[in-house]
């Protein structure tokens, strides 16, 4: 039932719309270019309807059965095992190998590779074969509509020859409105439609001169002709878009590798290794075959239980996430503190921060923080004009926020609490985010308090001056 709650967002209302419009469009079209009491046209249906279904099908599994997320709480049968794993402090429970948390299902995922939000929920462990199975037979449908849509729409135009030709010279009839929508419409479609449609233009002189007169005839009004020029358009987008999703996807699990994962490969391998330490091998590649067919398969659900993989030999369960702590540990050495200068309240855009930084937005969803001057922010990821980081805060500060008077009897040791040093910690439910560069000014030993202080700052140039 809450699989099917998932239905209700725009993302897979959105997609039920673009697979309606273009099936919709093929189905009335195809009925008349190839009637169904013929064998061929029965066939032809046949073969349409089942891809409509089995997109639908795969769509609906994968939203509704999800990715499996890890149990909260979890952690490995053996205390000795916890250090080699991370904790999540949402879940508050290890994370299993290969799983991420996800911000926007609130969860572990098993094996994630990414949210989408066509489904609207995460694609992981248990949805990864429907995923992709969706992703396949959806550009299939696509093409099929095609091959009906186009042959259908050329035989509506040459029929509707004469009127075309009458309403194009006589623009009192009263169509001449519906003219205005065609030719917007024109404008705005694609590329590749305006083609397809100065094609069917073309060749309809060679149907008008060679045809054998006794061709079925397809009849659409010019409203009619606009929604199929729309489902030509929206199509051929399909075809491109999902298309390639489905390569890249193709390409991953003949690797056993998420999306999140070969990003984490990529910077194993770039990774100043520490004396006598062995080259990183990924341990989840059993080989193409044995890859597609953890993925694809025919049982309800796959056999793995999304918490433990089977591993290539000289490694073991721990190999990928030991990895993953090396490079935490590393960016944390890579780190550099700010402090804030300037406010900035969290919007997406901030006009009064100038055009450049309005223009240079980070590409991502990842939020944005609101920043106040005096701020201490630990940044991880630096772009031209943004930066990415977590906010400090003192102990006093995060003595008031959980130990004030409603929440005073609950000890600290609940939220593992990480010390960075001595005086600032980071606060449990992590504040982090992207904010404008401009705000922000590194922190160098012994300038802080100048930096904090722009009355110290001017002091210490007159001083200097002096
Ligand atoms: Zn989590
Ligand atoms: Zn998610």
């Amino acid at each position: 039932m809450q699989g099917m709650l998932r239905m209700i967002h725009w993302g897979p209302l959105l997609a039920l719309g673009v697979i309606s419009c273009i099936s919709i469009s093929a189905i009335i079209c195809g009925l008349q270019w190839w009637p169904i009491y013929t064998l061929g046209g029965a066939v032809n249906m046949a073969i349409f309807l089942m891809w409509d279904v089995l997109t639908l099908y795969n769509l609906f599994s994968s939203a509704v059965v999800g990715p499996g997320y890890v149990p909260l709480g979890w952690k490995p049968e053996k205390e000795s095992d916890l250090k080699y794993l991370q904790y999540c402090n949402q879940c508050e429970g290890y994370k299993a190998p290969r799983s991420h948390h996800c911000r926007k299902c609130q969860r572990c995922v098993m094996k994630m590779d990414h949210h989408c939000p066509w489904i609207n929920n995460c694609v992981g462990h248990r949805n990864h074969g429907s995923f992709t199975a969706f992703l396949f037979f959806a550009p299939c449908g696509c093409i099929h509509a095609l091959a009906i849509l186009i042959p259908a729409m050329y035989r509506a135009i040459n029929r509707e020859v004469s009127v075309w030709t009458n309403v194009y010279l006589d623009p009192s009839s009263g169509l001449s409105q519906d003219l205005f929508v065609v030719s917007f419409f024109s404008v705005s479609l694609s590329v590749g439609v305006t083609f397809a449609v100065g094609y069917l233009l073309y060749i309809q002189t060679f149907y008008i001169y060679y045809g054998s007169g006794r061709e079925p005839l397809v009849q659409l009004g010019i409203k009619s002709f606009i929604g199929c020029m729309f489902a030509v358009g929206l199509a051929i987008g399909v075809i491109i878009a999902v298309g390639a999703l489905f390569y890249i996807q193709m390409k991953s699990i003949l690797k056993n590798e998420t999306g999140i994962e070969s990003w984490i490969i990529e910077k194993a391998y770039y990774r100043d290794l520490d004396e006598g330490e062995p080259e990183f091998v990924y341990p989840y590649n059993l080989g193409k075959w044995n890859n597609f067919k953890l993925v694809f398969h025919w049982k309800r659900r796959p056999e793995l239980n999304g918490i433990w993989w089977p591993v290539i030999e000289g490694c073991d369960q721990y190999t990928f996430t030991i990895e993953q702590i090396k490079q935490k540990h590393e960016k944390k050495e890579r780190s550099v503190e700010y402090t804030i200068q300037e406010k900035y309240a969290g919007s997406y855009f901030p006009i009064t921060m100038g055009p450049q930084v309005c223009c240079c937005p980070p590409c991502t969803d990842e939020p944005r923080i609101a920043v106040n001057p005096g701020d201490r922010i630990v940044v991880t990821r630096w772009k031209k004009r943004w930066l990415y980081g977590d906010k400090l805060i003192t102990d006093n500060e995060l003595k008031s926020e959980y130990c004030g008077p409603d929440m005073g009897s609950i000890p600290f040791g609940q939220f593992h609490i990480k010390f960075i040093n001595s005086s600032f910690i980071p606060r449990t439910r992590r504040i982090r985010g992207w904010f404008p560069r401009r705000c922000a000014v590194e922190v160098m030993n012994g300038t802080y308090e100048e930096l904090i202080n722009p009355s110290t700052q001017a002091e210490s140039a007159k001083r200097k001056n002096d």
